[in-house]
């Protein structure tokens, strides 16, 4: 198939263009750079089924391709929150230009959405099901409230216009190509671990998340597009769960490191606990996690130490 990934630049984007390459896959990556990078799919400029276009995708964007993967979004909290109406204009108009070229295409189209559609979750773990605790005015809210309407445009694509989604909800998700200065709590501690700075635990680090290694998280989408039984949204991420606290010490003892910890101010809206439910993914997808998070964090750490 010849498929196209928004955000392909990215970490996930990234990776997922590895996957469906290796899968036999033509690829074509659109990606305007912000957060991602052409390191980060600088080996495979070469490859004759690989094409990257830079391109923003709040402009409409035409290309004939048997799939579509939209992962175009900042996605850690510093990076949406640079300029909150650019986030959620990428969310909402990327969104209506992949469905867009779906319909005209009746190519099958997929949505990278996030676990922070439950917002600070009253229900724990989080099923599908529950319709999340989400503050719409807060700082957190571009990225949030964006990702929620990109979600409620693709189930009406859906059932206005037959249009073929697969929606995912992805957990935190970390490994090789994450940003070192991305922001996100695996990346900034690891890479504070490793050049001896403090490690900077926002609150009082009992906040919990659950971690899922990249190559696990690829397989799940791929698994998603693959099948017929449902279109989502489907919870994809590790539900090994872990304060913040834990992780410091975990990275802290993987890398042998000597840096103390410090705390921060928690940011607002920041949510206190998240667990994914993954029972619809073991069902339709017989997908489940395979690396657990210190293995994970090892191939993570060793990535970050060619890079620091
Ligand atoms: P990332 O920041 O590394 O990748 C996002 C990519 O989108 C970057 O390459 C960036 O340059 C590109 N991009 C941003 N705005 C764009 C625009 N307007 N036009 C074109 N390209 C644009 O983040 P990631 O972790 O790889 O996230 C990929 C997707 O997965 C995002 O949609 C994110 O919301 C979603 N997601 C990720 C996680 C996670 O833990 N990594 C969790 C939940 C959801
Ligand atoms: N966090 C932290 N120190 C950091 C970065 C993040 O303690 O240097 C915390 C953050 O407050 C949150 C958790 O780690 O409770 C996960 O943050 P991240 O930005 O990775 O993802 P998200 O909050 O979007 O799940």
């Amino acid at each position: 198939m010849r498929i196209l990934i928004t955000g392909g630049a990215g970490f996930l984007g990234s990776h997922l263009c590895d996957r469906l390459l290796a899968d036999g896959h033509e690829v074509i990556c659109i990606d305007n750079l912000f957060t991602g990078s052409k390191a980060n799919i600088a080996h495979l400029l070469n490859n004759t089924h690989f094409e990257f276009v830079r391109h923003d995708v709040i402009d409409p964007f035409k290309y004939e391709v048997d799939q579509i993967y939209n992962l175009a979004c900042p996605a850690s909290p510093p990076h949406y929150q640079y300029n909150p109406i650019k986030t959620t204009k990428t969310s909402v108009m990327g969104a209506i230009n992949c469905l867009g070229l779906a319909k005209r295409l009746k190519a099958r189209v997929f949505q990278a959405s996030t676990s922070e559609v439950y917002g600070d979750p009253a229900v724990h773990p989080q099923p599908e099901s529950y319709w999340g605790n989400v503050n719409p005015i807060g700082k957190r809210s571009c990225y949030d409230e964006g990702k929620r309407c990109a979600e409620t445009l693709f189930f009406d694509y859906y059932r206005e216009n037959k249009v073929d989604i697969r929606v995912v909800r992805i957990f935190n998700t970390y490994g090789p190509r994450m940003h070192p200065n991305d922001g996100r709590v695996v990346s900034n501690f690891i890479v504070q671990a490793l050049k001896g700075e403090s490690i900077t635990i926002f609150g009082d680090g009992q906040q919990t998340r659950s971690f899922c290694y990249v190559d696990d998280l690829i397989e799940g989408f791929v698994r998603l597009m693959a099948q017929t039984e449902t279109v989502g949204p489907v919870n994809i991420g590790n539900p090994g769960e872990f304060t913040m606290l834990e992780l410091a010490e975990n990275v802290l003892r993987l890398t042998k490191s000597k840096s103390k910890i410090v705390h921060k101010p928690l940011p607002s809206d920041d949510p206190r606990q998240r667990k994914p439910d993954i029972t619809l993914a073991q069902k339709y997808l017989k997908w489940e996690p395979k690396v657990p998070l210190n293995e994970g964090l090892k191939k993570t750490i060793a990535y970050f130490k060619t890079k620091v």
